[in-house]
């Protein structure tokens, strides 16, 4: 075991302070990382608050991992000390059931070990994520980065990144379709440089009219503010797919609305509580309304070489690790331009 530093939450109404992890020691298959960046997914910010009711104090949240080696086990023949790499919301699966094999973790049928908040396999505790110094991860949830790319604004592709592509993969979209994202906070600004570089015609859906000019220039060939009921009237029935990532309850049946002829609406977004759905937006059209986890880890290493290719990052600010609790605020005024980063630089060395 050795000990490091990290940024936990005691309880739902307290902030979040430094505390000190013990971590173990890299076992054959294991790969120690020193952590540079960690990004702040709106996720995190729900289970440091037990929005999701199910959060193990203490908590240490952080998904979107970027760093590199310290240590490798002497089974690691895919990663040497130095490397960039990057851990996403998992770090652990059954590996053998049929979801596993089709690389598929994150739907894994006896549930897998998300990286922070979770219990571990082999009975070693609860799991503790990326705002800390370090981690250590199996080889197999560890993803290779491509080198040219920022590692600071790679680290939201580690799951804003994965959580939009995978469903725009999935539902094939592309050229000829016209495709809404709602939402521009992490997972939508990253929605819509996807959908965009897979050929789609994007239209960004947003409730801040100061944020349609940064719409654009991240790749929306048109904005529309959601608020306004007379531009939602003229989207009406024009989409083959939709991909919500609103953080907050809001009504799913506007966008439904918005879908043709068996169209999708894929809703990623995560809010507290239900959102009520009207059959009559979803039969009169034969509309299908769905879900999508982040995604595997084969896709996970195939967007980030997609990426790689293609240049694309996340728009980040960078923060320290003592603003966490004013970027959570800023979170939920909906005002992130488009996520925050810590810098693990700024950790203190002991708790
Ligand atoms: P975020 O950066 O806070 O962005 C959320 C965006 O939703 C805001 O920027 C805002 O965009 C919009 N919004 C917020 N409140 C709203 C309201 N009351 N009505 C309408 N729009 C509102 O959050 P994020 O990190 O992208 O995460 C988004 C959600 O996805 C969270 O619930 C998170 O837990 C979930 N999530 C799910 C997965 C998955 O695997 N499915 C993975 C990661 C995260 P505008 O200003 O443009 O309106
Ligand atoms: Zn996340
Ligand atoms: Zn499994």
């Amino acid at each position: 075991m050795f000990s490091c530093t990290g940024y936990a939450a005691t309880a739902a109404d307290a902030r979040l302070g430094p505390i000190t992890l013990d971590r173990r020691d890299p076992g054959p298959d294991d790969v120690q990382i020193d952590i540079l960046y960690c990004g702040v997914c709106h996720s995190d910010l729900h289970q440091a608050r037990d929005e999701w009711h199910n959060t193990i104090f203490p908590c240490v949240p952080g998904h979107e991992i970027v760093g590199r080696v310290a240590r490798v086990g002497a089974s690691v023949t895919r990663f040497h000390t130095g490397d960039l790499v990057g851990v996403g919301c998992m770090v652990d699966s059954c590996r053998d059931c049929k979801s596993c094999r089709d690389g598929f973790e994150q739907y894994c049928e006896q549930g897998f070990v998300p990286t922070y908040n979770g219990e571990d396999r082999q009975g070693r505790g609860i799991t503790f994520g990326g705002y800390s110094r370090a981690i250590v991860v199996d080889q197999a949830f560890v993803l290779k980065v491509p080198d040219k790319l920022d590692p600071a604004a790679v680290a939201p592709l580690l799951c804003a990144g994965i959580t939009t592509y995978s469903p725009l993969r999935h539902w094939k979209v592309g050229p000829g379709q016209r495709v809404g994202i709602v939402g521009l906070g992490g997972l939508g600004h990253m929605g819509v440089k996807f959908a965009r570089a897979f050929g789609a015609e994007v239209v960004l859906f947003t409730t801040s009219a100061d944020k349609v000019a940064d719409g654009l220039r991240l790749g929306a060939h048109e904005v529309v503010l959601s608020k306004d009921p007379d531009a939602m009237a003229r989207e009406h029935g024009r989409f083959d797919f939709i991909l919500d990532a609103v953080a907050a309850n809001h009504d799913i049946n506007a966008y439904l609305e918005l879908l043709r002829r068996d169209g999708t609406l894929v809703q990623v977004g995560a809010p507290e509580t239900p959102l009520p759905v009207s059959v009559f937006s979803l039969l009169m059209k034969r509309r299908s309304f769905s879900g999508s986890l982040i995604g595997g880890i084969p896709e996970t290493q195939e967007m980030l070489d997609f990426c790689g290719e293609h240049n694309i990052t996340a728009e980040i600010e960078m923060i320290c690790m003592d603003q966490i609790e004013d970027a959570y605020t800023r979170m939920l005024r909906s005002d992130v331009k488009y996520r925050f980063v810590i810098d693990m630089a700024s950790m203190p060395a002991t708790a």
